[in-house]
């Protein structure tokens, strides 16, 4: 460790007053989800590293080369998790989930961890704001994810979305259209990067949302995923479009879109913002089906996404309502009049007209006995929309000085007066 510890890289301090707005993202997100009746859970935040080997697949590079992995001292092999499907559908079993009514709706809300290499928008520690619908049916859990998503990202003002769905089909339609991929690239291996080599053998469908232009020329001629599907697979993802179309949810078919976790089958989505180059996905999510049996518990469909809040808060509209800043605490300056030496009992004061005011709801912070200057900093620090003077003649006469840090201007009232000035400014 240098001589002045700093944050780990890939990690970072959310400060004051950013977070406020990644509280009113989160509000949000409770009441929209519970609009729906999606209930809240929270999971631990490291989990067996089996879970996600046995759930997210060994060959992804999720579990291959991004967990942070340890062993504690009992010998175990844990892991922070990366992602939450999998916790959630472990919870789900673990508590007997399954012998609620069905679907059973939940969300979750929490940091999540991956080594990568850190980039605007890619961090080693982020958040994820996620929903998973256990147990419903096919179609329709699709089509309600996808409205409590959108129905989300609108209340916070995006209103030129865009929905990228595919599907990849189920296991029989995969299974199928892997063996043809990989017969129509197995001869331009040499035209293949290192990576899309390995997935080749390891996972095939992965090569198919590179970013690298050389592939993606080669792909153009690549057997299309569509031609594999199943009658089955066909008709559910014909019903969902139908379905998202009823609903007012644009979409539109991404045909290169395969998500990089092993358990999605059929309908695969995410949402992209221009805004965000590279890293440009600020959601994920699909559907799965046999991620639950696979985890013991029985034959269960489930669909779900997440959304990265670090991103979805670096996109945020300059108009989204999670932006509007909520005014600052009154700021509460002791003065004397007449610039004598100020009395160690007006600190006292003001630190009592703070505590008074905040039994009013009405936020405060006192500066004691400052002069002006350290008082208006304060205020433009908070971003206050008032000044209040507590001086001496002040407190003789029963008045407060108010000064409106935006008009500059101050005006001396009855305490009385003063207050309802302050509550109907603060809206109490
Ligand atoms: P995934 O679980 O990979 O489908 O990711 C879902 C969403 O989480 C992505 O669309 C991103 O917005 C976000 N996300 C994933 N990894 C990171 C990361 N390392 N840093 C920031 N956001 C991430």
């Amino acid at each position: 460790m240098s001589a002045r510890p700093q944050s780990v890289k890939g990690t970072r301090d959310l400060l004051p007053p950013e977070v406020e707005v990644w509280a009113r993202v989160e509000e949000t997100a409770r009441r929209v989800f519970a609009l729906y009746g999606f209930g809240e859970i929270r999971t631990p935040i490291f989990e067996e590293t089996e879970l996600f080997a046995r759930a997210v697949g060994a060959a992804t590079d999720l579990v291959g080369k991004e967990m942070y992995s340890f062993t504690d001292k009992g010998g175990r092999s844990l892991t922070l998790r990366p992602e939450s499907t999998a916790p959630v559908c472990r919870a789900y079993v673990e508590h007997g989930m399954h012998s609620l009514p069905q679907p059973v709706r939940l969300f979750y809300i929490g940091p999540h961890f991956r080594y990568e290499r850190p980039q605007r928008g890619r961090y080693r520690q982020f958040h994820q704001i996620g929903v998973e619908m256990l147990g419903g049916k096919p179609g329709e859990s699709d089509a309600e994810v996808l409205a409590v998503l959108v129905r989300f990202l609108r209340e916070l003002g995006f209103t030129d979305l865009k929905v990228l769905l595919n599907t990849v089909g189920d296991s029989a339609s995969r299974q199928a259209y892997k063996s043809k991929l990989v017969d129509y690239l197995r001869p331009h291996a040499e035209r293949l990067s290192e990576d899309s080599r390995r997935r080749l053998e390891t996972n095939p469908l992965r090569i198919l949302d590179t970013k690298s232009r050389e592939e993606r020329e080669l792909l153009a001629g690549a057997p299309r995923l569509e031609e594999s599907l199943t009658p089955a697979s066909r008709e559910r993802f014909a019903w969902v479009r139908a379905r998202l179309s009823d609903l007012g949810i644009p979409y539109e078919i991404e045909p290169r879109l395969v998500r990089g976790l092993d358990y999605y089958t059929n309908v695969v989505f995410e949402i992209v913002s221009e805004k965000l180059g590279a890293q440009d996905a600020i959601c994920g999510g699909g559907a799965y089906e046999g991620l639950v049996e696979e985890l013991g518990g029985p034959p269960t469909y489930g669909v779900g996404f997440a959304i990265g809040e670090d991103r979805l808060v670096e996109v945020l509209p300059e108009s989204s309502p999670a932006r509007a800043r909520r005014p600052g605490p009154v700021v509460i300056r002791a003065m004397v009049r007449g610039g004598g030496a100020v009395h160690g009992g007006l600190d006292v004061d003001a630190a009592d007209l703070a505590e008074e005011l905040r039994s009013a709801d009405i936020p405060a912070v006192s500066v004691g006995a400052a002069d002006p200057k350290k008082a208006h900093a304060a205020a433009d620090a908070f971003d206050s929309p008032v000044v209040v003077i507590v001086g001496s003649d002040e407190l003789q006469a029963g008045t407060l000085t108010l000064r409106d840090t935006r008009q500059r201007r101050e005006e001396t009232m009855s305490k009385p007066d003063a207050l309802a000035r302050l509550k109907a400014l603060y809206g109490r």
